[in-house]
């Protein structure tokens, strides 16, 4: 068997063209666009790169994009009050602060001063509380992106099994979430669970988000099984001619692929779909402030 790949960069690209058609008929209808800002605080390369193109991408879909660079040393006190004005304004929809924060500011106090309804990273324990009760919230981008990708593979997800590997606040819990929303049977395991290749391979589907390279093994899988491989590791290039690292996920790739039926790559698969759903989270949010209907952007 030889799995089919999903790919997330190509679903990205659609999802991205569905944004900008939704953000041109509010442009139209309403006179004004949804808002997006970020806020960097400290210049950590890393996150420097990945506001630049959260930044670039808003831009392309026709949003309008707000940035807030503020200096590592930048007080708590000043970082709340950037918060609370940018909360504030009716033109910004949505409202994200790049992770991780200095260690002198506490981080969960700064995303919990978000507006629930502008936190568009989902991150908010509001909207930790609404998904995990069911209820309309504003959901973590990489799980959300995940969901798209199953839901556009399989159509309905209802009574499969599917497990979890990883439970942080980020992806592995609400996963678990959005999976049992969609009727599936869901374990979620983590470090601690015993004899994890016999539970990973009773999965239809198999999220990884673990943070290890290539952890998961061929023979972990169950046949025929549908893998998204959320992992985003660096290791050295195998090709020693080659001095960049090389990315990989948490699923062994080259095994996977003769057992699953269906798999995501890294790079290409879960990764694009991140900013794509940020930008679909501020949408979102543009609509439930204006009263219209949440966008379906499961339709093709
Ligand atoms: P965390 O480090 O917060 O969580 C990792 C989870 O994996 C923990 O729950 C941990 O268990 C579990 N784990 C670690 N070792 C093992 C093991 N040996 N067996 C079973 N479970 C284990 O990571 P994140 O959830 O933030 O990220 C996971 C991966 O996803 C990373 O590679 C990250 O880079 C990537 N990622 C990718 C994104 C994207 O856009 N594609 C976005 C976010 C993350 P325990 O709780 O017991 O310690």
């Amino acid at each position: 068997m030889t799995a089919k790949i999903i790919d997330g960069k190509g679903f990205s690209q659609k999802l991205r063209s569905r944004i900008a058609s939704t953000v041109a008929e509010i442009r139209t209808s309403k006179g004004i666009v949804p808002g997006l800002a970020v806020i960097l605080v400290g210049q950590d390369p890393a996150s420097e790169v990945y506001v630049r193109n959260k930044a670039k991408q808003t831009s392309e879909v026709g949003m309008e994009s707000f940035k807030y660079i503020l200096d590592a040393d930048v007080s708590e006190e000043s970082l709340l009050d950037l918060i609370d004005e940018v909360n504030r304004n009716d033109s910004i929809h949505g409202l994200l602060v790049q992770l991780p924060l200095p260690d002198h500011i506490d981080s969960d106090l700064v995303i919990n001063s978000i507006s629930p309804q502008k936190d568009v990273d989902g991150f908010h324990i509001s909207n930790v509380g609404l998904l995990s009760t069911g209820q309309k919230a504003m959901v973590p981008c990489t799980p959300l992106g995940c969901k798209l990708m199953l839901l556009d593979y399989h159509g309905s997800l209802s009574g499969l099994n599917a497990v979890v590997v990883g439970r942080s606040n980020i992806v592995g819990k609400p996963m678990a979430n959005l999976l049992l929303q969609e009727n599936c049977t869901v374990t979620i395991a983590h470090s601690r669970t015993r004899d994890l290749p016999a539970v990973c391979r009773e999965a239809d589907i198999l999220v990884a988000a673990v943070g290890r390279p290539n952890f998961i093994k061929g023979s972990w899988i169950k046949p025929g099984a549908t893998v998204i491989d959320v992992g985003i590791n660096r290791i050295n290039n195998p090709d020693p001619a080659i001095s960049k690292p090389k990315l990989v996920g948490d699923v062994d790739f080259d095994e996977a692929k003769s057992v699953a039926g269906a798999i995501t790559p890294v790079p290409g698969g879960v990764g694009p779909m991140t900013i794509a759903c940020l930008l679909a989270n501020t949408v979102t949010s543009f609509c439930r402030t204006e009263g219209l209907p949440d966008p379906n952007w499961v339709e093709k």
